[in-house]
């Protein structure tokens, strides 16, 4: 049976770019039906505007430090200029975005879709439909809200962006990354900042040492803390927001922003009726090569559930291309995700956390806490920490976790030995590079203390 195309991409953000521009390079017939902008949440509204915003935050720090070595600086702020040139370069990359998919000939209908059936899908503005081989649902998440009165008052990381002006104080509901990196870049640019999360310490499932440093970081810079609460309303107060929280307590704030998780973006889409199974969490189930209960309807990236992470998107939209569209079948290795918040001070991770690692075998720690060299000439305490965990005597090493500046550059590194299996003497024989962080993690001599069947020894 012959169809209009060979795949209709719904949502042209990074997995479905991908999945597209690899497709076409195959020689198959590819359109990519986007209702909003190329480039999806990374380039629009996720990824990159916020680490634009987390430069512009960290010059803050900078400055502090700036009289230490001499300098002397006299600086304001101005956010309609930062809005403004994360604009130009993200409208930028929207057109590369657009231009990498034109080159081999991928087509681009800007407009909403909704699956019809296993092969078919109206393109809902123009009133058309289309049919394809195969379908590839790429459209992503969207920030969750809890079902609050008042919800509709506060913001999310989406609108967070373009904030027509900074607000006099913000106060941010989550522990994750998107609370505690809008956090730094708010309290950075000078806003008055305030974390409410229901759990007793920010990120949830992060290495307690990465934990206990950041939120250090975190108090040093300013920004309060809330625990074991949530907002249980949002109310209007003169120009301000006012929030009820859990513990009995109201207060007012400039702005009140959301960043309690992400949902699947499968509303609406006719998935259901087309037969696609959906998780309790409303996400497209599919299996290692990415394919959906219906066997012509694939799904890659945030819109699965899996790991909501912009190369793990990408990774998922090539291996799909490869195995449907170069015979090549390929399943993503979900076992050795870097990973990094880019909050201040920055986190980088790799592989177990000390407690994962110890629940899995016995286990060398390595732990150095240090005052980065930036900090020596000034007032800063704000120590760096560096984390190696390995199996024991010198095994395999198992997590690696670095608080401090440049942390995510090093762990991005560190993947590759870690890719390879390497050992600790593997990460002896490396030579240190002389004044440096990193070169901590290849001058561990004997380990700061082990586990041996859970038990925590040598501390
Ligand atoms: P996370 O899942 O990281 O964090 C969500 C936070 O909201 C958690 O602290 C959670 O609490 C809390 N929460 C969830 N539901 C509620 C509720 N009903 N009431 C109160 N609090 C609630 O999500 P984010 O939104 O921060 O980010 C989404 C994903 O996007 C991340 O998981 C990550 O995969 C990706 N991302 C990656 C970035 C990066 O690579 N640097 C940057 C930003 C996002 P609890 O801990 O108790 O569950």
């Amino acid at each position: 049976m012959s169809h209009d195309y060979d795949l209709i991409v719904i949502g042209g953000g990074s997995g479905g770019v991908r999945a597209a521009r690899m497709a076409a390079t195959y020689g198959a017939k590819v359109v990519v039906v986007e209702e909003f902008r190329v480039g999806g949440t990374c380039v629009i509204r996720g990824c990159v505007p916020k680490k634009l915003y987390v430069y512009a935050s960290r010059f803050k720090d900078q400055f502090e430090t700036a009289s230490s070595f001499g300098w002397q600086v006299d600086a304001s702020f101005d956010w309609p200029t930062l809005v403004a040139a994360k604009e130009k370069e993200i409208t930028r990359l929207e057109h590369a975005y657009t231009s990498n998919l034109a080159k081999p000939g991928v087509e681009i209908i800007k407009d909403r879709a909704v699956v019809t059936g296993p092969n078919s899908v109206r393109i809902v503005g123009q009133n058309r439909e289309l049919s394809g081989k195969y379908i590839l649902v790429a459209t992503g998440g969207h920030p969750f809200v809890p079902d609050i009165p008042g919800a509709e008052l506060a913001i999310t990381s989406s609108e967070a962006f373009d904030l027509p002006q900074l607000p006099h104080s913000i106060l941010i509901e989550g522990g994750g990354y998107i609370a505690v990196e809008f956090a730094t870049i708010f309290a950075g640019l000078g806003v008055n900042t305030t974390i409410v999360y229901r759990g007793d310490r920010v990120l949830r499932g992060f290495d307690e040492d990465m934990r206990t440093g950041l939120e250090a970081g975190l108090i040093e810079r300013g920004i309060k803390l809330i625990y074991q609460t949530t907002i249980t309303s949002l109310a209007s107060s003169g120009n301000d927001v006012s929030a009820s929280f859990s513990n009995g307590t109201t207060a007012p704030y400039g702005a009140v922003m959301f960043a309690t998780g992400r949902t699947a973006n499968t509303m609406g889409l006719g998935l259901e009726a087309a037969g696609v199974k959906l998780t309790v969490n409303g996400a497209i189930m599919v299996d290692a090569h990415s394919q959906s209960s219906v066997p012509s309807i694939y799904a890659v990236g945030d819109v699965t559930g899996r790991v909501a992470l912009t190369p793990v998107a990408i990774r998922e939209g090539w291996y799909f291309a490869e195995t449907l569209f170069n015979d090549n079948p390929m399943a993503v290795d979900y076992g050795l995700i870097p990973t990094a918040v880019f909050s201040e001070p920055e986190l980088g991770v790799i592989g177990l956390s000390e407690s994962e690692a110890a629940m899995k075998c016995d286990v060398d720690v390595y732990l150095a806490r240090f005052r980065p060299m930036i900090n020596t000439l000034s007032h800063k305490t704000e120590r760096m920490v560096l984390k190696l965990i390995t199996e024991k005597e010198g095994g395999m090493v198992l997590g690696c976790h670095i608080l401090g500046p440049g942390a995510a550059e090093m762990i991005q590194l560190v993947a590759i030995p870690m890719g390879m299996n390497a050992t600790k003497a593997d990460f002896d024989r490396a030579m240190a590079l002389h004044p440096s962080a990193a070169e901590e993690l290849v001058t561990f001599k004997a380990p700061s203390y082990s586990y041996r069947d859970g038990v925590k020894i040598g501390a």
